[in-house]
C-alpha cells in the first residue's frame, strides 16, 4: 500500500481538481489501482506514506509517438526537412542492433519517465537486412519491463525502397508477407489487451512513400483480424503530400479511405497538412491524431491546426516524436510547446494551460484506445506523476496550472506506475545510470564510426 498524502494540488483530469490531497494506491507490478483519492488528512492504510508538500499531482503523462531507436543519434542533419534528414539518418540506422536497440530503449524511455511520462508508444520502423525483428522488438519491451513503464510497441516497417519508387535504402527494406506474419507473432506473444497491461501491441507500416499499396492494406485487415490498433506518418509535409499525388494521382486522404485505415482502431502522427475535409472525416470516423510540435519545428514541416481539430471535437494526443528530429524526450514540455506553438497559429486564446494538459493525459489515452489510463479515478490504473510547484523555477507564480505549463518546464519528482515508484526525488534508482549512459554514448559513437 501506498499513501502520497498533502498534495498541494491534485488533478484527476476528470473531475474536480483537489486542494491539500491525497491518493493511496495498491501496487502490484504494474497492475495496482487508486484505492482512494480525497483531501486532508488522509485514512491510515499502512504500507508506505509520504508527505507530498510543495507539489502538484497529475495522472501519469501519456506519449502517443516516438521512434525510440533515435536516441542514438540525436542533433544530426541540423538543418534538413524531412526528406533530406530521413535520408542523412538511414546510413547510420542500417547498423542498429538489439543491442543498440535496448540501449536507445533504455535512455529514452528513462528520459520520458523523468519528465513524467507513464504510457509511451514506440514506432520502431528500422530492421536491417540480416536482423531477426522479433529480436528487436523484445529489446525494446525488456527495456520497458525493466524500468517499469506502460509501452506501446507499434511493429513498423518500410516495404518499399528506392528502386521501387519508395522512400528506403533497400538495406532497410523488408519483405511484406514476412512483416505480417512477424506483427503477428509480436501480439501473440505481447499483447495484453487489459486496461492493467504494462505491454501493447499495434501495427504501423511508417509512412505511404515507403510502403506498398498492398501492404497498408494487409495490415489494416490483419488489425480488424487480431483486434489491434493501426499507426502511421499521415500529413506530415507537403513533400511527400506531392509525393502521393505523383505516384497514385489523388490525396492522401482518399488512399487512406480506400485501404480501411479511417476507422476508430487509427491514430496517425503529425497531421500537420490537415484541410477541413480531413479534420472533418476523421472526426466521423473517432481516428485521432498524434501532435508532435517540436519535431514539426524541427524539421521545418509546418504548423498542425490543432484548434480546428479540437473545435470538431477530435482526438488530439500529444507526441515528443524523435529523438533525432526533437531532440529531447520531455513530455511536459511538449505540452508547453503545444500550447505555445497553438497561439502562433491563432492567437493567445489558441489553447488553454488545461486543454494542452488534456493533450498530455486524457486525451494521449484515448488515442492509444486505452481510456483507463490519462485520468486518476478510484478502482483505475495508479499512475501518477508529481511535479514540485514550490522552487525557484516556481516561485511568484499562484496559480498552479499556470505555474506548471508556463514557467521553466520541470522534471518529475515523483512518478507512479501502477502503485510503484518508478521515480523519486527526480530519479530513477536501483540503476547505474552513469553506466547505462556511458554504454549509450560508446554505441552512438560507434554508429557515427561506421561512415568513416
Ligand atoms: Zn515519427
Amino acid at each position: 500500500m501506498l499513501t502520497l498524502a498533502h498534495f498541494d494540488w491534485l488533478y484527476p483530469m476528470t473531475s474536480a481538481p483537489l486542494q491539500d490531497a491525497y491518493l493511496i494506491m495498491q501496487g502490484s507490478e504494474g497492475g495496482g489501482t487508486v484505492l482512494a483519492m480525497g483531501t486532508g488528512e488522509p485514512p491510515n492504510c499502512g504500507g508506505s506514506r509520504w508527505d507530498m508538500h510543495g507539489t502538484l499531482a497529475l495522472p501519469g503523462l501519456v506519449n502517443s509517438h516516438h521512434h525510440l531507436f533515435q536516441t542514438l543519434t540525436r542533433g544530426y542533419a541540423p538543418n534538413q526537412g524531412l526528406f533530406a534528414w530521413l535520408q542523412s539518418l538511414f546510413p547510420l540506422w542500417g547498423h542498429l542492433n538489439p543491442e543498440a536497440i535496448y540501449q536507445s530503449a533504455l535512455i529514452g524511455l528513462a528520459e520520458l519517465m523523468l519528465s513524467g511520462c507513464t504510457t509511451t508508444s514506440d514506432h520502431l520502423y528500422i530492421v536491417p537486412e540480416g536482423q531477426d525483428s522479433m529480436r528487436f522488438f523484445e529489446a525494446t519491451i525488456e527495456a520497458a519491463k525493466r524500468l517499469g513503464i506502460r509501452l506501446y510497441v507499434t511493429r513498423g516497417a518500410m516495404t518499399r525502397g528506392w528502386d521501387h519508387g519508395g522512400r528506403g535504402p533497400s538495406n532497410l527494406i523488408e519483405d511484406e508477407d514476412t512483416v505480417l506474419q512477424n506483427m503477428q507473432d509480436l501480439v501473440n506473444r505481447h499483447h495484453d489487451p487489459s486496461p492493467l497491461a504494462q505491454i501493447k501491441v499495434a501495427l504501423s507500416p511508417v509512412s505511404l512513400p515507403a510502403v506498398s499499396a498492398r501492404f497498408m492494406k494487409e495490415t489494416a485487415r490483419l488489425a480488424e483480424t487480431l483486434d489491434v490498433r493501426l499507426h502511421t506518418h499521415g500529413w506530415e509535409t507537403l513533400d511527400e503530400r506531392q509525393w502521393v499525388q505523383n505516384v497514385y494521382g489523388t490525396t492522401e486522404l482518399a488512399l487512406f479511405d480506400e485501404w480501411g485505415w479511417l476507422q476508430d482502431r487509427t491514430w496517425f502522427a503529425h497531421a500537420v497538412h490537415a484541410n477541413k475535409e480531413v479534420i472533418d472525416l476523421l472526426g466521423q470516423r473517432n481516428v485521432a491524431i498524434s501532435h508532435c510540435p517540436t519535431s514539426n519545428m524541427r524539421l521545418g514541416s509546418g504548423i498542425a491546426p490543432i484548434r480546428s481539430f479540437l473545435d470538431a471535437g477530435n482526438t488530439v494526443a500529444l507526441g515528443v516524436d524523435g529523438s533525432a528530429s526533437n531532440d529531447g524526450s520531455h513530455l511536459l514540455a511538449e505540452a508547453r510547446q503545444a500550447l505555445l506553438l497553438a497561439r502562433v497559429l491563432g492567437g493567445a486564446a489558441a489553447m488553454t494551460v488545461e486543454e494542452a494538459l488534456h493533450l498530455a493525459t486524457t486525451q494521449g489515452a484515448q488515442a492509444l484506445g486505452w481510456p483507463e489510463i490519462g485520468q486518476l479515478a478510484v478502482g483505475l490504473p495508479a499512475d501518477v506523476a508529481v511535479f514540485r510547484i514550490d522552487d525557484l523555477f516556481h516561485s511568484g507564480a499562484m496559480a498552479p496550472l499556470e505555474a506548471l505549463l508556463f514557467c521553466q518546464p520541470v522534471l518529475a519528482e515523483v512518478v507512479v506506475i501502477g502503485g510503484e515508484v518508478r521515480v523519486w526525488q527526480g530519479k530513477i534508482p536501483g540503476i547505474d545510470w552513469s553506466a547505462e549512459v556511458a554504454r549509450h554514448q560508446l554505441l552512438s559513437r560507434q554508429l557515427l564510426e561506421t561512415q568513416k
